[in-house]
Order: C-alpha cells, then structure tokens, then sequence
C-alpha cells in the first residue's frame, strides 16, 4: 500500500455529491498489502461506476483497488476464472470471449471492477434466470483492518459471505475474486425488438419472453402521459448457436463527452422529443448483433454523464415486488411525467426469485425500474422522496448503488437485515452513504 499523491479526489459516476477523501492509498501488491491504520476510516473505491455515495468517503481514506488488476487463474476446460479485485469486467471479456466463454452476470456497463459488482450485488438482464452476481461467487478474500484475511465461500465463513456479498465495501476489502463462467457458443446475440404501448402489454410480453430468453430489458419512454403512459421498446436477447455470425462490423472508437457543459443538455425541452423520436424509431423485429452494443449500448459514449452539466445526476432505481406492480408503477410514471423532470435513460427489467443471500442485496422478486434525473436541485429531491413515498408503500426498495440521498427510515424499511448486517462492518471502514443513512 502506498499513500497516492492524487491532486483530484475520484467521484461518483452521477457527480453527486462531491468527493473529499482526506487521502487516497493505491492499492498494488495483494499478498504484501497493509491496511492504514490511523484514526480515519477506510472505504475501497473500484472504478467509481457507482452514482452517489457508496463509493465515497469524505474525510476518510479512500483505498483505489484498479491497482490490483492481475488474473491469477483461469481453467479454459471448467470456465473458473480468479482474479484481483480491480480488474474491471471489460479485461475479463476481453480474455474469455476468444475462448468460448462469458460472464455470468454482467450489469449494463463493462467499467466495473470485480470488487464493485460483488460489494453491490450487481445485477444483469439474466436476473430472472441467474440471479445477481453473488450467486456467482465461489470464493473472496477479504482484508480487514487489522490486517487479518478471511477467505469466504458459500460454505465457509457463511456470516461473512452474506455480509460481504451486497455489503457496499463496509466489510473490508476484498483482494481477489473466484467466479465460475458461463459456456457460450458464439459472443453474437440474437435479439429481438418489441414497442409496447402500456405496462399492461409489457406484463404481457414479459410472460412470454421471460421463459425463452435468458436477457431481458426495456426501455420505457417516462415522458409519456395519458393514454401512452407506460409506452417503450421490450429488448431480449440469447447467445447464438455455433456458427451463425456475420461479418465483425468495422471497427469504430467509442465516441467521448470532451467536457462538462455549464448546462445539462438532459433537459425539460430535449426529454420529451428524444423519447418520442426513440420510440418511434424503426427498428429490426429479430436481427444478429454483437455482444458489446447489446449489453453496453452507452459504453460507446464516454464520459456520458458529463452531459448532465455540473450540477451532476441522481439515478433512481426502484423494485417494486409483483403484488404491488400494477398500482405503484403507473403511479411513479405518472408522478415523474407530471414533474416534467426525468430523462431519456429509463429502464424497466424484471428479477426473478433466485438470491445470492446477500444481506443487503437490493435484487428481490418483482420490477425494477430505473431512471436518471438531471440535478435541479429541490424540486428533484421533493420528487424523489415523493417516488420514495409510493416505493415504501408498495413494500419495495431502492438501489444503495445508485443512490445520493435516500432517508435513513427508508433505508432501514428497505433493507430490514441491516441490524443483522451491522455486526459485520469492519470498525476501521465506514462511507459517506453509511454515515448518511445511519445519521452520524
Ligand atoms: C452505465 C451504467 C450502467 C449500470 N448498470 C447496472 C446494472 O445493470 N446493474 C447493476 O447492478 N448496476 C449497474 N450499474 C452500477 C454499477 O454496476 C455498480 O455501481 C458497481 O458496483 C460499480 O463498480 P465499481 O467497480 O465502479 O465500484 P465503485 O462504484 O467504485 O464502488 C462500489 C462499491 O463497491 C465497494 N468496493 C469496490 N471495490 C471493492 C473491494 N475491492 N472490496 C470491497 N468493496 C469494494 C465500494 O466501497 C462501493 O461501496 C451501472 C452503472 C453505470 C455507470
């Protein structure tokens, strides 16, 4: 471990709130790595994917893992794959795709690191058949500040696991991560487009798909009122069988935000005629793609959240459980819609039953939805907190990941092990969303 002389503090993916670490350590060599010890408490930063504040920790020491970024053991024949903890999914892809084999669960961008997608849980567009990624996990090592290791599998250390697992970097750090893969036969994905007109049909849509595709997702135009409330597109995908591909398409750079606006171009005008546009767009019912632009349609603009303007984002991303779908759903539509706020990246995808015992997992059966909402300040917070609202009604709960300002109320309903959970954080680590929703 060496105390890094970074001038600039690493953010959060939304730019809210902002970042003042007291300092950074870079992490390097895992098997001679020595936590700090001073008063300060730790937090690992990944890659900073996450929106608000679970990867941040004002006045605190921030621990950056995108240093322990080597693979230490890879089995072609089993698909079992360890690495280091910041080594982000993309450089995973890269090493196992030639070889006929895939993650298991991705979320909807490759610049994550190991350790981010298990301490979040993350979740892909396979959750109704895979669950998250914890239910991918053989084995962790987790360093905690006194310097001791654990080495924690679904069998072994179990509290620590399920603490771990979901547990927002609050446990330690983890240094390596054993994940087994999945066999694929082509990296080509058939997918299939479908526009839908109201929740109603895409509950209908999501009944048939669900049971033939392993990726399911949609976007929802969050514009849309009246009679279109409730409009998008549903997107399912599977892997191809052997040999059906097409020519690799040519071969493009990712587009980049050069800089920060002044003001957001996400805006009240831009929203509802970029929606309207994308919804009618002409698409393929059925065609072959590559896997990047399937599973990463905004990886190919970097530095995307710059167009939010300086003021940042917040992204909400609700479950919402299969009983209370058809009321609190519209409900939250119709609340953002009539808000005029919200923006143009608006997801809905169902989770199925499967869990990874995570004691904080977010994923629980039902409907996630998920929004980005350019910051405006009081108006934005009045709206999601009224968002809130209809969530604790309806028994659901809302996405520590990407999360800047829930109450600690909301956070305890929503997360109801989190007594049990207490007991496994590492009394040197805490973090700005701990402190938060904990009220200290
Ligand atoms: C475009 C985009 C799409 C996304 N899509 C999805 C999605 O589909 N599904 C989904 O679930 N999420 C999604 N996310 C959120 C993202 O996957 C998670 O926030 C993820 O955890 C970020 O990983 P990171 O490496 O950037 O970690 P950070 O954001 O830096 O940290 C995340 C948490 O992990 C902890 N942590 C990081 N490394 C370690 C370690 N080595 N040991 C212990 N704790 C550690 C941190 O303390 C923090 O609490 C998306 C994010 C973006 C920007």
């Amino acid at each position: 471990m060496s105390a890094a002389a970074t001038s600039r503090a690493p953010g959060s993916w939304g730019h809210y709130p902002s970042s003042h670490p007291y300092q950074m350590a870079a992490c390097r060599n895992r098997q001679a790595l020595i936590l700090p010890t001073d008063s300060r408490s730790c937090l690992p930063f990944g890659n900073g994917r996450s929106y608000g504040d679970v990867c941040l920790n004002n006045n605190g020491t921030l621990l950056l893992t995108r240093g322990l970024d080597r693979f230490i053991a890879f089995d072609p024949a089993t698909g079992i794959l360890q690495a280091e903890a910041g080594v982000l999914l993309s450089e995973i892809l890269t090493l196992i795709v030639p070889q006929g084999w895939f993650l298991p669960v991705t979320p909807g961008t490759q610049f994550v690191t190991l350790g981010g997608a298990v301490a979040n849980d993350v979740h892909g567009k396979n959750h109704h058949i895979a669950g998250s990624f914890g239910c991918q996990i053989r084995a962790f090592e987790l360093l905690r500040s006194d310097n001791s290791r654990r080495l924690c599998t679904p069998e072994q250390n179990t509290g620590w696991f399920r603490a771990t697992v979901g547990g927002l970097g609050l446990t330690g750090l983890i240094t390596w991560v054993e994940i087994q893969l999945q066999r694929i036969a082509n990296p080509w994905i058939i997918a299939e487009n479908r526009r839908f007109a109201s929740l109603d049909e895409f509950l209908t849509l999501d009944a048939g798909y669900e049971t033939r595709y392993p990726y399911i997702v949609s976007w929802i135009d969050c514009a849309a009122t009246g009679k279109t409330l409730g409009r998008g597109i549903y997107m399912a995908g599977m892997h191809a069988p052997p040999g059906l591909r097409k020519p690799p398409p040519p071969e493009r750079r990712a587009l980049t935000v050069p800089f920060t606006p002044p003001v957001p171009l996400v805006n009240q005008l831009s929203v509802p005629w970029f929606n309207r546009l994308y919804y009618h767009l002409p698409r393929p019912a059925r065609g072959l793609t590559p896997y990047q632009p399937f599973f990463y349609p905004l990886d190919n603009l970097l530095n995307w959240n710059r167009l939010y303007g300086r003021q940042g984002f917040f992204q909400y991303q609700c479950v919402i459980s299969p009983a209370g779908i058809r009321e609190a759903l519209p409900e939250i539509l119709a609340r953002i819609a009539a808000s005029g706020q919200g923006s143009m990246l608006a997801v809905l995808k169902r989770f199925g039953t499967k869990t990874s015992g995570g004691l904080l997992s977010f994923p629980r059966p039902g409907v996630t939805l998920a929004l980005d909402f350019p910051n405006r300040g009081q108006p934005t917070l009045d709206l999601l907190e009224q968002l809130d609202e209809v969530t604790r009604q309806a028994g659901g709960a809302v996405y520590p990941a990407k999360d800047a300002r829930m109450s600690g109320d909301s956070f305890r309903q929503y997360f109801p092990q989190w007594q049990e959970f207490s007991r496994y954080i590492d009394p040197g680590f805490s973090s700005s969303f701990w402190r938060r929703v904990m009220g200290d």
